[in-house]
């Protein structure tokens, strides 16, 4: 019995010491190389977009954000686009490059992000009246987090139509920091979202995770569309890029995000991953697709629970290949 304790104990001995050893052998650039293999592969051929943002060529970003002035407003013909119908409960009402959603209720629109301050009116307003809808239904406008590209039209939404305003506190309070970011005059605080939170109207709810990380207040959402009567959860990523400051706190926040919101998509059996970038969800190019959609296809944006998984796999892999490559001493 001794003999066997004391065998038990030189081989756990030796296996602890087999193991530590290759850990401090292994390269940390292999370790890299580790993130970024999982990363490429979770993607496949359907978020190609996500993986070149994300693993091909981050860019290190100081640790004190500049607080600037939107730049001028791009050329029409650079972002406008007609909108669509999407589901039987949701519209794009976005540019080429960033998505705006509205999702339809008995009571009336919650408006999903709102582009640049240049081109909502014409996207968003525009867009609605061309749809159908009068803009004054819409009720909340939920933004996905304070940069140019998504608040833009969060003012006019507020003072124009009495929308409420759903953000997440931080990101209210960097548009209230703010000295140089709104020359047109910032929305006014509304709410502030808890995670968790229930943004209900009529017969319609979106869910807010709250995934900090692309900014510290940073807004996800599960909801619910219908292709055809059939209801389709949807998993919608609220912030992506890694143009936060580059420390390795900042990426293990988001890396907690993506590991939150996957394990919130999976409970949500989400197989639709929508997102507010072209870039990262493929928006235009599946709204294209539907266009010449035959009866009994699938819909372009169904893509399926393990690709919904696959996408926050991307995300966090790629952000813990940035984080690794942060720890390593400059060459
Ligand atoms: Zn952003």
């Amino acid at each position: 019995m001794k003999n066997h304790a004391t065998n038990v104990r030189a081989a756990l001995v030796i296996f602890a010491s087999f193991c530590g050893a290759s850990v401090f052998a292994q390269n940390p650039a292999d370790a890299v190389d580790t993130h970024l293999v999982a990363a490429r592969t979770a993607a496949g051929f359907d978020f190609t977009g996500t993986l070149a943002r994300l693993c091909v060529a981050p860019v290190a970003v100081p640790e004190t954000l500049r607080d600037v002035a939107p730049g001028p407003a791009s050329a029409r013909d650079t972002w406008f686009i007609e909108p669509a119908k999407v589901f039987d409960n949701l519209y794009f009402v976005g540019s080429k490059i960033h998505n705006s959603w509205a999702l339809t209720s008995s009571e009336g629109i919650i408006l999903i992000d709102t582009l640049f301050t240049y081109n909502s009116e014409e996207e968003i307003v525009g867009g609605l009246k061309k749809l159908g809808f009068d803009p004054a239904k819409v009720k909340y406008v939920i933004i996905s987090h304070a940069h140019f590209d998504h608040v833009g039209g969060a003012k006019l939404m507020q003072d124009r139509y009495g929308s409420r305003i759903v953000m997440g506190g931080p990101d209210w309070d960097s548009i209230e920091k703010s000295v140089n970011g709104y020359p047109g005059g910032k929305p006014k605080r509304d709410i502030a979202a808890d995670d968790g939170q229930k943004i209900t109207l009529g017969d319609t709810a979106v869910t807010i995770i709250a995934t900090p990380g692309h900014t510290p207040g940073t807004l996800s959402m599960i909801f619910t569309v219908k292709d055809n009567g059939k209801p389709l959860a949807v998993a919608y990523s609220g912030g992506t890029a890694f143009n936060f400051p580059s420390t390795v706190a900042n990426f293990d926040t988001y890396i907690r995000s993506q590991s939150k919101m996957a394990a919130a998509a999976a409970l949500a059996n989400a197989t639709v991953l929508m997102s507010n970038h072209s870039e990262f969800d493929s928006a235009t190019t599946k709204i294209r697709m539907l266009a010449s959609r035959k009866s009994g296809e699938p819909h372009p944006f169904d893509i399926g629970k393990e690709a919904v998984a696959r996408y926050f796999t991307v995300t966090g892999e790629c952000a813990q290949a940035a984080r690794l490559k942060l720890m390593q001493p400059p060459r």
